[in-house]
């Protein structure tokens, strides 16, 4: 099932004419605060699987293009962040490390977005705004101490992520905690849909321009390794969202720059980039030094 969040706090279901409503199923749309319907039906997947089935069989579908998607987890108790995943990244970036022995980040919360809410860049003149496309895995279970063999077990699906980042040398979760940071989206497709989530295609674009363009076989620390090395840490809760690496290929955003994620099986976003006004802070006052130079991509 892909199943979408949409008109302030709904949920559908994805079907070829348009978004089934099923928000009576999953106890959602009725404007509480924070919006957490989405974790309890993450939990209860199961158990309402048959009644979702049944709406999805009977029930009318509304266009796509009348609703307002949103953000399909807005409240996950934590995104949980792996960095430099991709050896061709690392080589780009001049990283010597990898997400191997190096072990993940937070992104915030509230740094999530919808596929259609904009990235709003922050007033930091001097400093390059980053694209990097990921593939987001939502968390379907409790769970602590999950062996790799068991990854399954906690994952409820996936979903295109882009994990923006300020360059610099400051602390990384800083410069990558702002609002709009971490759009997720266009929906959630549940796993059974994906039968190998390590063979899956990601493309980014930018003005249509071809930034970025990968295989999730190319992951450093592999999916079982990463809900493992995460559940070691940390109890596991549904609607945890693990942003899993970015590829070679990241660049800068400016205003007005309009960003195309396709993930194979999953989705596709398109996210309008503008220039806030907000989000100065003394901490990026000095100019970045050295600038980022990307490295020569050679067999590494
Ligand atoms: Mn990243």
């Amino acid at each position: 099932m892909k199943i979408a969040r949409f008109d302030n706090g709904k949920i559908g279901l994805l079907t070829d004419a348009g978004l089934v409503d099923v928000s009576d199923i999953a106890g959602a749309g009725d404007g509480q605060w924070p919006d957490t319907a989405p974790l309890r039906l993450i939990r209860d997947f199961a158990a309402l699987r048959p009644q979702l089935q049944a709406a999805l069989e009977t029930r009318a579908a509304v266009p796509l293009e009348s609703v307002r998607l949103e953000t399909p987890v807005p409240w996950p108790s934590k995104v949980i962040a792996y960095p430099v995943n991709y050896h061709a990244h690392g080589k780009e970036m001049g990283a010597t490390y990898r997400a191997k022995n190096q072990g993940f980040f937070l992104k915030p919360p509230s740094s999530v977005s919808g596929p259609s809410d904009v990235i709003e860049l922050p007033a930091v003149p001097g400093r390059e705004v980053h694209h990097e496309a990921e593939l987001g895995i939502i968390i379907g279970k409790q769970c602590r101490d999950l062996p790799r063999e068991d990854w399954r077990e906690a994952v409820f699906g996936y979903a295109c992520l882009l994990d923006m980042v300020v360059r610099g040398r400051e602390e990384r979760v800083f410069r990558k905690a702002y609002d709009t940071f971490c759009p997720v989206g266009p929906w959630m497709v549940t796993a059974d849909e994906i039968d190998q989530p390590d063979q899956l295609s990601m493309k980014l674009w930018v003005n249509g321009e071809l930034r970025q363009a990968a295989n999730t076989r190319d992951l450093v620390l592999d999916i079982p390794g990463m809900v493992a090395t995460a559940s070691a840490v940390m109890t596991l809760y549904p609607g945890d969202i693990i942003a899993t690496g970015t590829p070679e290929g990241v660049g800068p955003v400016v205003d007005g720059d309009a960003v195309r994620i396709v993930i194979d099986q999953v989705g596709e976003m398109n996210l309008r980039v503008i220039q806030g006004n907000r989000g100065a802070t003394e901490v990026f006052e000095d100019a970045y030094v050295p600038p980022i130079v990307k490295q020569e991509l050679t067999d590494r």
